[in-house]
Parts: C-alpha cells; sequence; structure tokens
C-alpha cells in the first residue's frame, strides 16, 4: 500500500520573486527518530508498511516523495521592531498536500541544509531544537491551541556547531501554510502593486475564502487575520505560553502559532517573564503579548492599504479603526477567558472585580499560574500556602459565594474550569531534562514519558499527586535560545 502523497502546489503560482527553488542537503546517516502517527493520521498518511531505511530517507530529504516541488520562501519582517529582509533561511517547503476531506498543508523541512536566504547561517538545525519543536507543538495541539505541527524528525548524521557540537537534525513541519505578515511586508516593500494584488488573492482564496467576491476584501481581511491572533494570543495566556519571539515574520496569516524556538510556559505567576535569550529588553514578555500582536497587526495593515481604498487618506482611517478596536475586545475577550478559568457562567462586575484581585494575589505571591486554578476548582487538593493565606482564603469564600449564585453551583464550576485549567503543561525543568538526555546520550524515556504526560492536558479527575511542582529557583535563572 502506498504512503497516500498527495501533492499539489500552487505556491509556486505565484510570481517567481516569493520564493526559491532548492533542494535539501543530503544527509550522510539518515535515522527516523521520532514519527508522529496521529499527524499522519490526520493527513491521511500510512507509514506502517515503509521500511525504517525508506523513512529515514524520506524525513531527511534523501529521498523526495512524487509529486514534491520543494522551495524556499522569501519574506521580510520587523525583529524586535525593526524591518529586514529575511526567507527561509533554513527551511524548505516540498509542497502542498491535500488530505481526502480536501484540506491543504504545507509539508516543510527545518534544518535541511543552506537556501538562498541563508545569509550567514549554516541552514542547519540541532537534534535538541527540533525535538523541542517537536515536544512543544505536540503540547499545544492536545493544549486546542491552533499551531503548526510535527510529523516527524530525523537526523541527519552530520554534526552542527554550535557553541558545542550538536547531532543534526531535520524536523518535517506542517501548517496550513507558512504565509506570514512578513510575506506582505516583503511585497509592499520590493514588488510591484499587481504583484502584491496576487499575494492577497492567493491568501484569500487559500485562507478566507468567503472574503474572495467582496469589493472590501483586503479590510475585511484585516478584520479576520485580527480576529484570529485576538484569539491565539488569548489562548495562549489562557496556559501561560509565552512565545518568545513575536516578530512579524513569525506572525501566521492563518493565525496559527508557527517559529515559536524560543518559547516557555510561565510557572510562577509574574507578567514581566521572559525567557529568550535575546529578548534583552523583555519585549515579547507574557503580558505584552497582546500589545505586540496589536503592533505586528498595525505593519501587516499597512501592506493592504491600496487594496483597502484608492484614497489613502480614507485607507488609513478604515485600517486604525480595525487596528484600535483590538485593545477593547481584547479586554473583553481576557475577562471571557479567565472567567471560563474560574468556572462563572457569566462575567459581570462582581466577577470582573474577582478575576482582578486574583491576578494581583497571584502577581504579589509569584504563586504558581496552572496549580492556582486546580486549587481553587478543588480546595482538598489545597497544599502548603493555599492553607495558610488569609487573602487567597478570602477571595476563595467569595468566589464560592459567586459560584453558588450560579446553576449547579460548585459541581458545575468544577466541570466547565476542567475545560479551561490543564493539569500538566510542559514545564522548563521537565523539558530541559527529556531534550539533554535525548539529544547528548541518545536516551529517549524521559522524553517520550513527558510527551505522553503531555497528550492529556485536561483532567476531570486528578490528585494532588498530578500537580506539577517547579523546582526552586529553576526559572530565574532559565534561558531559552532561537532555536538554531
Ligand atoms: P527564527 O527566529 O527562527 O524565525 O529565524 C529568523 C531568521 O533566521 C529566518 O530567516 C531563518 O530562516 C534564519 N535562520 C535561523 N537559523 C538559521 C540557520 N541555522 N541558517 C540559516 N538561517 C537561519
Ligand atoms: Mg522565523
Amino acid at each position: 500500500m502506498s504512503i497516500g502523497w498527495n501533492f499539489d502546489n500552487t505556491y509556486q503560482k505565484l510570481s517567481s520573486d516569493f520564493y526559491s527553488r532548492v533542494e535539501p542537503m543530503p544527509a550522510e546517516k539518515p535515522k527516523l527518530t521520532l514519527l508522529n502517527t496521529r499527524l499522519a493520521e490526520e493527513l491521511a498518511l500510512d507509514f506502517s508498511n515503509a521500511e525504517p531505511a525508506e523513512l529515514a530517507s524520506i524525513f531527511t530529504g534523501n529521498r523526495l516523495p512524487e509529486g514534491t516541488q520543494p522551495i524556499s520562501q522569501a519574506y521580510a519582517g520587523h525583529q524586535f521592531g525593526h524591518f529586514t529582509m529575511l526567507g527561509d533561511g533554513r527551511a524548505i517547503v516540498l509542497g502542498e498536500h491535500l488530505s481526502p476531506d480536501d484540506k491543504r498543508f504545507d509539508i516543510q523541512f527545518k534544518g535541511s541544509g543552506r537556501t538562498p536566504y541563508s545569509r550567514s547561517g549554516d541552514g542547519r538545525a540541532t537534534l535538541y531544537s527540533m525535538l523541542r519543536e517537536y515536544l512543544i507543538s505536540e503540547a499545544l495541539f492536545h493544549l486546542r491551541i491552533p499551531a503548526s505541527g510535527s510529523l516527524a524528525v530525523a537526523e541527519t548524521g552530520i554534526p552542527v556547531y554550535r557553541e558545542t557540537v550538536h547531532p543534526g537534525a531535520v524536523l518535517t513541519r506542517v501548517a496550513s501554510s507558512h504565509i506570514r505578515f512578513g510575506t506582505f511586508e516583503y511585497a509592499a516593500r520590493f514588488l510591484s502593486l499587481e504583484k502584491r494584488r496576487k499575494l492577497l488573492s492567493y491568501t484569500l482564496s487559500r485562507h478566507y475564502p468567503d472574503l474572495t467576491e467582496r469589493d472590501d476584501q483586503a479590510l475585511e481581511l484585516l478584520k479576520c487575520v485580527s480576529e484570529k491572533h485576538l484569539s491565539l494570543v488569548i489562548e495562549w495566556m489562557r496556559v501561560g505560553f509565552i512565545h518568545g519571539v513575536m516578530n512579524t515574520d513569525n506572525m501566521s496569516i492563518s493565525g496559527e502559532s508557527i517559529d515559536f524556538g524560543p518559547c516557555a510556559f510561565m510557572n510562577g505567576f509574574n507578567p514581566a517573564t521572559a525567557f529568550s535569550s535575546v529578548d534583552m529588553n523583555k519585549r515579547y514578555a507574557f503580558s505584552n503579548q497582546p500589545g505586540i500582536a496589536q503592533w505586528n497587526l498595525a505593519v501587516f495593515a499597512g501592506t493592504l492599504l491600496p487594496f483597502i481604498d484608492d484614497d489613502e487618506e480614507k485607507a488609513r482611517k478604515a485600517a486604525q479603526d480595525v487596528i484600535s478596536a483590538f485593545e477593547p475586545r481584547f479586554r473583553e475577550a481576557w475577562y471571557r477567558m479567565m472567567g471560563k478559568k474560574l468556572g462563572f457562567q457569566h462575567v459581570g462586575p462582581s466577577e470582573t472585580e474577582q478575576i482582578d484581585r486574583l491576578i494581583s494575589w497571584m502577581e504579589k505571591t509569584k504563586s504558581d499560574y496552572t496549580n492556582t486554578f486546580l486549587v481553587i476548582a478543588n480546595r482538598d487538593q489545597k497544599p502548603g500556602r493555599f492553607k495558610t493565606d488569609n487573602e487567597f482564603n478570602t477571595w476563595h469564600k467569595e468566589w464560592l459565594e459567586l459560584i453558588n449564585r450560579d446553576h449547579n453551583g460548585l459541581e458545575g464550576a468544577r466541570k466547565r474550569m476542567a475545560d479551561s485549567n490543564p493539569v500538566t503543561i510542559p514545564r522548563n525543568h521537565l523539558v530541559e531534562e527529556a531534550l539533554t538526555e535525548a539529544s547528548n546520550d541518545g536516551n529517549f524515556s524521559k522524553f517520550h514519558s513527558l510527551l505522553e504526560t503531555l497528550k492529556k492536558p485536561y483532567r476531570q479527575v486528578w490528585t494532588a499527586e498530578d500537580m506539577q511542582q517547579v523546582p526552586a529557583g529553576f526559572d530565574e535563572g532559565y534561558k531559552t535560545y532561537c532555536g538554531t
């Protein structure tokens, strides 16, 4: 039986300014390290009859599936606020796979060698960072947060030189596309109006087909992308996710999380948490994410102006209205999300006040963001500080009073809370331990056991033993890297 690849490549129909043809660099000793059978099933791909050697060849790029037309994509972007020409420096889109239900997926290699956009980079990736992306993308999927998926990790047998020598690897990444805000910025800066219009039409038909016939399609696209990013950041903040590198080139038009190399999860509640080693000024800290999303959307809006209205003033005003609406809409959505985390059926003035007071208590005490909501739902599991903290206990009593006004009281609230509050998240110390053992020693036992835990983040029933504890002081010195 065949694997079931079904490539239908449309990005290449855009002008060749948008991409370069590239071949993946051959691997010396290809070895399949991870294969994601859940994602394979979603794509209707069946690898069960393929020999290990064949799989290793496929996922390192030594043997490309029929129908692929590998390209690297051109794009620009604002990195930490500054415009730069970029492009896929270490990624190659093999093609677009159509699943039987007509869903279109980019199949992309990351770490498969130099491309015309590599600048001084080697185009390669370390096993450590590709395992990290695999683990986090699976965690995001099971947390029900839109994100690119990881189909496989394969080792190349070629060492990669960073501060130390690492095993080299290729990640096979799956996303509904890799069209970025930065793709529009690139077109706006360097290409003709006609080519920009083609990119707009292509993007609409690929992601927002309902808009293709509308006269106000550019403004509507801005509204849709704005909504998608609003709910994406809300979802990140629901679980304590910090993307880490919210440059405009890492913002997908589809509203999926992509390029989250230095991402990490916040444990103790501190809005200023930022782990990325290159984010010196904490531009992309936990609580800055909504403001940055709005800033990024304003950059994207700027690329659409000629298609919003021929009159530049009118175009600017219309776009500005969408961007300005982001802040109040986000605020409203954030309270709704927090209301769900606290089991409220609706969020009125009393609930809003209760949310605000919890946030300031968590900030003051640096209480664990994940465990706090578990304890609120189930006081029987109330460990340590939660037992003795008077402020928390008073807050909890008032919360119970509010909950008991709702239909089904505490029982109903607990049910709602279990859907919004994960029991397990990728804790930094566990992620590091699992990745270091896998990458340095080839020992995957911790990696696989962590991956299994992350596949069931939500549980109606759990005990104190399921609550994860972070070793004291671990996060204070914790740094993440861009994943090169
Ligand atoms: P990122 O922050 O991972 O999204 O990467 C930012 C830019 O640097 C993109 O244009 C990447 O393609 C490029 N880049 C990252 N790592 C490498 C590498 N090892 N070789 C070449 N280019 C790279
Ligand atoms: Mg990137």
